[in-house]
């Protein structure tokens, strides 16, 4: 054992920094803890729950895998060959020997996803866009960055990195950028948001935001980190879906969540991407995803390229938790999007909520609190995947019923809960093609 470090004489508690930081901590309920999983590949959406008193099978309905995509068969044939063919990692940094066929092939998949002439891959989201951003903006000479306020965490580091000036915009507030870029004059602009943030599940109005960038002559920089493989007919985003995608200049998305595998990157022009490759310290310094990863990835893009099933599906589902979840009166933020926040306003209860749901209903919903989302917001967040049934949406509703009244937290009155259930109920109605896909899905 180390002995106790001294300071003339004095001994020095840093442990006492560690144990201090974290009773603060738990002292407002923001102690985080993890619940130790293991998903059954075959059977979305469940998985084994280790619980202190043995193993317990529960549902998840908070992953991030939003389409179920790293579950898939063909996501997991292509891992496995690759593995088999090619070993476990990359082997070095992308210079020293990382370059590989299939990561070479999944940047030009991700190019062809986003129809822009070329695509980096970096080892996450995080890292792209931490990476991204400082890099761009160091690269511009006296570049003004322009960033949304809601704006995740990796963004917020890569403006910081950059060393580069910023200002900040109202959430989704196109008259207070606009207010900001005219103050900023003539100097060169990057305007840094999101497509779809994923605590709210609201959506950027990205036209709008390009009309002000093209008046202003700024460049737009979009996360669609959580609309990649959801949106737009190939899953290429909010963007894509929008019919914008070539007024993004440079497009960041994960190849985490929808696409059910590890990584991120940015696209845009043959130069930026370039730049970025020749200087960006997180691609340059680390190592290379591994080739098995990037098989998978590529196997997942082209599989959500062709097929609408797992969009349909999905979409499907989550329209009916809204309206079996608003019609048991509870309070969801009403959303366009996949995302569904179940609002609880208390870090304790909210934490609470989250173990009574495993605890007693054998359903695992991770709490949301600060710093992930501002004090007083603190949440539940729905994510259904396309293969959340009837069955445990009903199973969901009435264990949140039972959880919400043994917390004695407030329901939705009973007007506003009815105009909101008719709503999603008619959103929930199988589209009519939904025949078709159906049919499509008993084939992969
Ligand atoms: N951007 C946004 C908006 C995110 O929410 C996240 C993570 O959740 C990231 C980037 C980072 O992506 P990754 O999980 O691939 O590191």
């Amino acid at each position: 054992m180390k002995a106790t470090p001294k300071v003339n004489g004095r001994e020095m508690d840093y442990d006492g920094y560690f144990s201090g930081a974290l009773s603060q901590l738990r002292q407002e309920g923001r102690y985080r803890e993890f619940v130790e999983i293991e998903r059954i590949a075959g059977r979305i959406p469940f998985a084994i729950w280790h619980s202190s008193e043995g193993p317990r099978e529960v549902a998840i309905w908070c992953s991030n895998d939003y389409l179920g995509m790293g579950r898939h068969p063909k996501v997991i044939k292509a891992m496995i060959e690759t593995a088999s063919r090619m070993g476990t990692g990359a082997g070095g940094t992308r210079n020293i020997a990382g370059t590989n066929r299939p990561l070479v092939e999944l940047e030009r998949e991700l190019a062809d996803l986003h129809d822009k002439p070329a695509a980096l891959v970096f080892t996450s989201g995080y890292v792209s866009n931490q990476s991204g951003i400082s890099t761009i903006a160091r690269l511009i000479p006296d570049s003004l960055i322009l960033s949304d306020e809601l704006n995740h965490n990796s963004m917020i580091e890569g403006i910081r990195q950059s060393g580069a000036e910023k200002r900040i915009w109202r959430h989704n507030d196109v008259t207070d950028l606009e207010r900001l870029l005219t103050a900023a004059g003539d100097r060169p602009k990057l305007i840094v948001f999101e497509s779809l943030y994923s605590m709210s599940g609201d959506v950027a109005p990205i036209k709008q935001i390009c009309d002000a960038a093209e008046r202003h002559g700024a460049l737009t920089y979009c996360d669609e980190v959580h609309a990649v493989g959801m949106y737009g007919t190939r899953g290429s985003g909010v963007a894509g879906r929008e019919k914008v995608m070539h007024r993004i200049d440079i497009v960041e998305g994960t190849l985490a969540k929808a696409f059910g595998c590890l990584g991120g990157y940015i696209a845009g022009s043959s130069n930026l991407i370039d730049a970025v490759r020749s200087f960006a310290p997180g691609f340059i310094f680390t190592t290379a995803l591994p080739p098995p990863m990037c098989a998978a990835a590529t196997a997942a893009i082209r599989h959500l390229k062709s097929s609408p099933w797992e969009r349909a599906r999905q979409k499907r589902s989550a329209a009916r938790v809204k309206s079996a979840l608003s019609a048991a009166r509870l309070p969801i933020l009403p959303t366009d999007t996949h995302i569904i926040p179940l609002m609880v306003g208390d870090p304790l209860k909210c934490k609470a909520a989250s173990d009574l749901l495993l605890s007693e209903h054998d359903i695992y919903i991770q709490p949301i609190n600060y710093p992930t989302v501002a004090k007083g917001t603190e949440r539940l967040r729905i994510t259904p995947t396309p293969h959340h049934g009837d069955e445990l949406i009903a199973d969901l509703a009435e264990a949140l019923v039972d959880v919400w009244q043994w917390l004695a937290l407030p329901f939705v009155p009973h007007q506003l809960a009815a105009e909101r259930t008719s709503d999603f109920a008619r959103a929930a109605r199988p589209p009519s093609n939904l025949r078709g896909i159906e049919v499509l899905s008993r084939d992969l």
